[in-house]
């Protein structure tokens, strides 16, 4: 898609540090430098985030954000990840084509990777009588 930087790495205009590629999927080195392994997993088909993305592409991508999680806990050290993505600009997206954010952790990393929430302000029997689907 036209004007996404995304797309442009895929394409090879861009150029990128790539974990792991394959027919649907890339992976590469988030280029914030915000910490050490910062990944990201993007489908090579455009889709703007989870609200727009058809099963395959999204089964795709979470297939690799696996392998590519297995790889770093079986082969570069880690002992797991957390695995991050905001949909919509009301998350806190900036990039409008999915990706998946894998950061590598170690036990006693000290990195603070869940969001800091403020507190629920309704009762939780509430919350489910509005959002339950069944
Ligand atoms: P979002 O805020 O949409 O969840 O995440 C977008 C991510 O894309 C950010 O972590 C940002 O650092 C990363 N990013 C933006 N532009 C580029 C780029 O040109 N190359 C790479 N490798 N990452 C990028
Ligand atoms: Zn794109």
């Amino acid at each position: 898609m036209e004007n996404c930087v995304f797309c442009k790495i895929i394409s090879g205009e861009f150029s990128t540090r790539k974990i792991y590629e394959d027919e649907f999927t890339l992976a590469f080195l988030d280029i914030s430098k915000d910490v050490d392994g910062h990944i990201l997993v993007v489908p090579k088909k455009h889709v703007k985030n989870i609200l727009d993305c058809d099963s395959e592409t999204l089964s795709r991508v979470m297939d690799t954000v696996k392998k590519v999680s297995n790889h770093l806990t079986q082969n570069c050290g880690y002992d797991g990840v957390n695995l991050l993505n905001a949909s919509d600009e009301s998350a806190g997206q900036t990039v409008f084509h999915l990706h998946i954010h894998i950061i590598p952790r170690k036990n006693s990393d000290g990195l603070e990777c869940y969001p800091k929430l403020p507190g629920a302000k309704f009762e939780l029997d509430d919350m489910l009588e509005k959002l339950k689907m069944m």
